[in-house]
């Protein structure tokens, strides 16, 4: 079974190169335009669908007749077409589910941002140089900076503009790599603020400092921007600069998900956690709010490495999970405030995300009998930390 895998690196195009990329998008976005246009008129006019491969035969003919889409390789384009398709099909679909559904949209200036090679691992994109430039049809030898190897077999390149910068995604097919196997399992309660999650070992994993003065400068950058007047050359400034500092903490946050999943992956063979959706439809997920964007994230990660891994990641239901005593069964509501967990029945002090970790952990022991193997794993017993 292969799997895959998406690789983003940053291009440094020069200024002419800029240019021709900006072209591309732009005659991109037109035939994109003009596709669609057709499909709504024949499905006006006649009530009649124009499909995929109908409209991907006039390609041709479009490239002899406008020499400005002849410097676009063939499978960009036909990738177009195909994206109006899937916007239809989607259409279709959430039409036949009964579902508020859009009619597909012509794209305005500024919201298509990038075309794809399809088979990027045969013809329209090359690396070079060891990885340094990649060659791109059309455009020509790119500076490309590859921060991490790239792995696996090349499907497809996608070329794409955020803000000011170019970045090229490589989606590629890797053969699974399974670590040897580990007896070791882990419960994680996907913490309060401060902590991004807690173990049932006691580890309490915070978000980064670094990200926590990212996030202090982006409210700065914010509050500027709110100042500015409107259609100033400074408020486009202020603007830009509150998009570069959101895009710099999407990737930082990323990074720290991609690490913190890479450790418990590699360390642990069963990672136990709370399944998101029925906890998003609790009350603790309110109060526990804080961190949530990154929780779906992070988890979509860490399932994907552990797949990767041949590791078992196990969602449970949350319910009751910071109530129960993990020692001896004792159930007690708390205020979210009490930060330890003193149990009235057994005795056992331990801090509250650090219990609900174990709970969670024990939940996925609980056998087809329904019968909790209250046990913990080996050198996994309750113990108090730094509270
Ligand atoms: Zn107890």
């Amino acid at each position: 079974m292969t799997m895959r895998k998406a690789f983003k690196y940053r291009l440094y195009p020069t200024q002419p190169q800029r240019r021709d990329l900006d072209k591309t998008l732009m005659l991109c976005r037109q035939l994109y335009n003009a596709a669609l246009q057709e499909r709504r008129d024949a499905y006006k006019k006649a009530g009649r669908t124009v499909g995929f491969y109908e409209q991907k035969r006039y390609l041709p003919e479009i490239r002899a007749e406008l020499p400005e889409y002849k410097h676009i390789h063939s499978q960009v384009l036909q990738n177009v077409i195909e994206r109006v398709d899937l916007a239809f099909k989607g259409f279709f679909r959430r039409v036949k589910a009964g579902q508020k559904a859009g009619y597909p949209r012509f794209k305005g200036k500024g919201r298509y941002d990038s075309f794809t090679f399809p088979q990027a691992g045969t013809t329209g994109v090359k690396l070079q140089e060891g990885g340094k430039r990649v060659l791109l049809h059309g455009i020509g030898s790119v500076k490309v900076k590859l921060h991490r190897p790239l792995e696996g077999k090349i499907k497809t390149a996608t070329v794409k503009r955020e803000g000011e910068h170019w970045y090229i995604i490589f989606i590629t097919e890797v053969d699974p790599k399974p670590l040897p196997p580990s007896e070791e399992a882990i419960g994680i309660d996907l913490g309060t603020n401060p902590h991004f999650l807690v173990t049932s070992e006691g580890e309490m994993v915070e978000a980064p400092r670094y990200f926590q003065k990212a996030q202090a400068k982006l409210a700065t950058a914010q509050r500027s921007l709110a100042r500015k007047k409107r259609g100033s050359n400074r408020r486009r400034q202020a603007r830009r600069r509150v998009a570069r500092l959101h895009r710099k903490i999407a990737n930082q946050r990323k990074d720290f998900h991609h690490k913190l999943a890479r450790r418990l992956v590699n360390r642990y063979g069963t990672i136990v956690h709370e399944d998101l959706n029925i906890l998003a439809l609790s009350r603790s997920y309110v109060a526990k709010g804080i961190h949530d964007a990154g929780w779906a994230q992070f988890l979509a990660i860490l399932a994907y490495k552990a797949e990767e891994a041949g590791r078992r990641v196990i969602k449970v239901d949350p319910k009751y999970t910071s109530q129960d005593c993990p020692v001896c069964g004792h159930r007690e509501k708390k205020p979210l405030w009490v930060r330890a967990y003193t149990c009235p029945q057994c005795g056992t002090l331990l801090h509250r995300d650090v219990a609900a970790a174990q709970n969670i952990l024990a939940k996925a022991w609980t056998g087809p009998s329904g019968e909790t193997l209250r046990a913990f794993p080996q050198g996994n017993t309750p113990r108090s930390p730094g509270l």
